[in-house]
């Protein structure tokens, strides 16, 4: 083999590898990691990794999150001046007020269903868009997108929502999802448990079957949180919704109840596909979705 053939193939062989899993992420070499200590690596705001979804991060006061949403959560809505984005061309990070931002591509967003990856050439957000779809948009607006995330009330003084008590799933608040990285005490109504010699906890249903999968173990240890009530549920005896127009905290969901007829209605409210016993998930769902 020619030695430019073989630095070629060299390279494409190194992207598909790095690039197998997710878009956002990057060789860690390629990452420009501003926080220092034990938190170099984590999103303030949720507790992902930084390299894992670096091309979405955003920099702010000495902060790196993984994304506009995080940015958004931490500045409670009031836009930062200071902020910086990655550009997924070139991997820097540049000033957010010279970004040009697709928003709404058919390229996964973090934490977020809509996403927004940024650039510092407007020709290279085109050429983004005419592969990908989106619009091009300024930081603003792009924040201003990320901020449909949120109840509307977001950043006002909440009160507390008077509930009758149930037997929830209790997170520790460090407990960290062994799949995505993710703080799951944050998400309460997403959270599922796998209670073995180690009891895990996860940011949804998706992330459980996942480490389920992966480590072959059977579904009598594992408990999903109802929708609507939070109760603690055994994941084999709940019923799922898929498809529908809610979203968790890492993209769309198996939404899991503790009763068919609550599944239906969610299903039918929320323009749910099709709704689901624990023996009809399977790994090309958990996939596609
Ligand atoms: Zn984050
Ligand atoms: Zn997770």
């Amino acid at each position: 083999m020619q030695r430019r053939e073989f630095i070629i193939l060299g390279l494409l062989l190194t992207s598909a590898y790095a690039y197998a899993e997710m878009f956002q992420t990057v060789p860690e070499a390629n990452a420009t990691l501003i926080q220092s200590g034990k938190d170099k690596y984590t999103c303030p705001n949720c507790g992902m990794h930084l390299v894992k979804f670096y091309k979405t991060s955003h920099t702010h006061e000495n902060h790196q999150y993984c994304s506009i949403h995080c940015l958004y959560e931490a500045t409670q809505g009031v836009i930062p001046t200071d902020a910086k984005v990655v550009d997924t061309i070139t991997l820097e990070l540049i000033d957010v007020k010279k970004a040009f931002y697709v928003v709404g591509s058919k390229m996964r967003g973090t934490m977020s269903r809509t996403s927004s990856y940024a650039f510092g050439s407007e020709k290279d957000a085109l050429t983004f868009v005419s592969d990908n779809g989106g619009k091009v948009m300024n930081f603003e607006a792009a924040y201003a997108v990320a901020s449909e995330d949120f109840p509307k009330d977001f950043g006002k003084k909440a009160t507390a929502p008077t509930v009758v008590p149930v037997t929830k799933i209790e997170v520790p608040k460090d407990a960290k999802c062994p799949i995505c990285g993710m703080f799951v005490a944050k998400y309460p109504q997403w959270v599922a448990q796998f209670e073995g010699e180690k009891t895990f906890y996860f940011d949804g249903v998706k992330d459980m079957m996942k480490y389920a999968y992966a480590r072959k173990l059977s579904s009598d240890k594992f408990y999903v949180s109802d929708y609507y009530t939070l109760s603690k549920l055994e994941a084999s005896k709940a019923f799922y919704v898929i498809g529908s127009n809610v979203y968790g905290p890492m993209g769309a969901e198996l939404i899991p109840f503790g009763s068919q007829e609550d599944a239906q209605n969610f299903a039918r409210d929320h323009n749910g596909q099709k709704v689901i016993s624990f023996d009809e998930i399977t790994e090309a769902i958990v996939k596609s979705l």
